[in-house]
């Protein structure tokens, strides 16, 4: 007997090669806002300076920082009211998106997001915020950007390595929601569709970094696999990286992609149907589990290793046990001790086959 609670958020989505401009002015329109605040990534360069162009920019941020530092996003609540920006347009990663976010939160200012990564933050109502090494993270329903503008060429800028890491950041969105406290058929079934379009768009733009559709399809999967996590919540995976990235300052992308396994391996025995789904779509040896598909797949596309390799110290590993374990969802499907997540950590950190 199928019994949920499903909440479906809401939010205009445009999907649209070479068409973002065109797209932003649309949604700006709609929108009726006259005054914006701009934050956008230096790394960005052609869209931003349209956008200034064309559209009433009253107030452009373009220092971005990831985890989105309280002081960063001071600023840019102090400029977005001193310039009585009306709406905030964010063109750049999850950071970019992230400090929109905050503006978002405590002036009530909707959000048109141009993502040029694949971390899904635009499909989300999560918002984040560092002050004194500690990730604070919220929900919020003022966060969650009113229109979200994908235009995979803009992805095409990212250093592969990069690309690849956000892609696995965004398969983590998928696998972490199959065991997160609100899993339900219908964000199990994106999460699932995510999966395979995020597997296909990844390896076909490993083969060939010039493929634009399969960028696409990969910036498809992001959406899908965001809205799926946006609806399941933060899983055992989450909580972990959270700690990780807030505390230790990991860079987020490629830490998602180092941790995935070994909490993959951790809840497989208690969470079958979820590695059944991962081991369908991430191709592998005839046999292999979920986790080493993963670890596999991470190493195929060329993607850091260990936790060691991205400047976690070992003696920081009791520490960033205790924080994620008091952060780690009661309903995870496996129990879980102290001394589990100081090995699952110490694992990761060491770059270990998952399974072993
Ligand atoms: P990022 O936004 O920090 O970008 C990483 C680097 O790539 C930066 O140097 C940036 O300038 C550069 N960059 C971005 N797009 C580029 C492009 N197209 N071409 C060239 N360079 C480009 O990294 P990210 O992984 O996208 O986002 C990470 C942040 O997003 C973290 O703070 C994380 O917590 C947050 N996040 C939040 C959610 C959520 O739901 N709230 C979800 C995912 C990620």
């Amino acid at each position: 007997m199928l019994t949920f609670d499903h909440h479906t958020l809401g939010q205009r989505v445009l999907f649209g090669v070479g068409a973002a401009a065109e797209n932003v002015a649309a949604a700006v329109r709609e929108l009726g806002a006259e005054r914006l605040l701009l934050i956008a990534e230096n790394s960005i360069t052609a869209l931003p300076d349209e956008i200034a162009e064309h559209l009433p920019v009253v107030a452009w941020i373009s220092e971005i920082a990831q985890h989105v530092p309280a002081d960063n996003a001071r600023a840019a609540i102090a400029l977005a009211q001193t310039e009585a920006a009306d709406a905030v347009v964010s063109v750049g990663g999850g950071s970019a998106t992230g400090l929109a976010k905050i503006v978002a939160r405590d002036l009530g200012l909707p959000i048109v997001a141009v993502p040029t990564t694949f971390a899904g933050s635009e499909a989300t109502d999560v918002w984040g915020l560092t002050e004194d090494n500690r990730k604070v993270t919220g929900i919020d329903a003022r966060v969650l950007p009113k229109v979200i503008v994908y235009d995979a060429s803009l992805t095409a800028s990212l250093p592969v390595q990069l690309a690849m890491a956000s892609g696995l950041n965004a398969l983590a969105h998928a696998v972490d929601g199959f065991w997160a406290p609100r899993a339900d058929p219908i964000n199990t079934a994106l999460g699932t569709e995510a999966l395979s379009a995020l597997h296909g768009g990844l390896t076909a733009l490993d083969r060939n970094p010039e493929d634009l559709e399969a960028r696409e399809r990969a910036l498809y999967g992001a959406y899908l696999a965001a809205t799926a996590f946006a609806s399941a919540g933060s899983g055992m995976h989450h909580k972990i990286c959270h700690v990780l990235g807030g505390t230790f300052g990991l860079s987020h992308a490629e830490m998602h992609a180092v941790v995935l396994p070994y909490v993959t391996a951790f809840n497989t025995p208690y969470a079958p149907d979820a590695a059944a789904r991962v081991a369908k779509s991430v191709e592998g040896r005839d046999g292999a589990s979920a986790a080493t598909r993963l670890f596999d797949f991470r190493t195929a596309l060329g993607v850091v290793g260990s936790l060691k390799d991205l400047g976690l110290e070992e003696s920081d590993i009791p520490l960033a046990a205790q924080l994620s374990l008091k952060a780690i969802p009661t309903s995870n499907p496996r129990n879980v001790t102290i001394t589990d997540v100081e090995a699952l950590i110490r694992a990761a950190w060491a770059g270990e086959p998952p399974d072993s």
